[in-house]
């Protein structure tokens, strides 16, 4: 029987989320300046080994569930939940070391409009001249995280950058709207952005 679940494992998220720290990088992280990787939705930032002490945060976390009394129904479910989170981060850690940082053509600059008509982000990238071949210059990407998060997996690292500028936007500009203000409807990155 696992009626409660759903409100359970929230529970436990965010009770982990204030014990460790305010976010869970529940997108993963993203391979950023340098050798230092970034979380798109809080944008903390950090090398190979805070990745890995923030596994060991969630093994520590488990470990410290087993003090919960034994064969408890709830306390079963908490242990479960703690160790998928630990299998989570795990995984995160795992995808950031098996992605080799490739060097690459590196967009210049990067103009996200929002066309609500479409309910779309149009993106133009631009390049230093001479422009490379077979760079990608538009893209279309349509407001939906979904969509957004798909493009994460391009083969392309010049989708993929685009793709996390369009999520950095799309936070902003949702953020804007939970407060009841008008969303910013372009935004450009700049190369130190990039
Ligand atoms: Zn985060």
């Amino acid at each position: 029987m696992r009626v409660a679940r759903g409100w359970e494992r929230g529970t436990i998220l965010v009770y982990m989320a204030s014990a460790t720290e305010n976010c869970l990088h529940l997108w993963g992280l993203r391979a950023s300046a340098g050798s230092e990787y970034r979380c798109p939705a809080c944008e903390e930032r950090m090398d190979l080994e805070g990745v890995a002490r923030w596994v060991r945060e969630a093994e520590r976390a488990r470990d410290e569930s087993y003090s919960l009394v034994e064969g408890d129904r709830f306390g079963d479910i908490v242990r479960e939940e703690l160790q998928r989170e630990v299998y989570r981060r795990r995984r995160v850690m795992y995808d950031l070391q098996s992605v080799p940082r490739v060097a690459t053509a590196r967009p210049e600059m990067i103009l996200v409009v929002y066309d609500a008509r479409r309910a779309s982000y149009e993106c133009r990238i631009f390049y230093k001249e001479p422009r490379p071949a077979g760079v990608v210059e538009q893209l279309s990407v349509e407001a939906g995280w979904r969509t957004i998060l798909d493009l994460r997996m391009d083969p392309d690292p010049v989708v993929r950058l685009t793709s996390e500028k369009v999520e950095e936007f799309h936070v902003l500009r949702r953020k804007f709207s939970e407060e009841g203000a008008p969303a910013p409807g372009r935004r450009v990155f700049y190369a130190n952005e990039l």
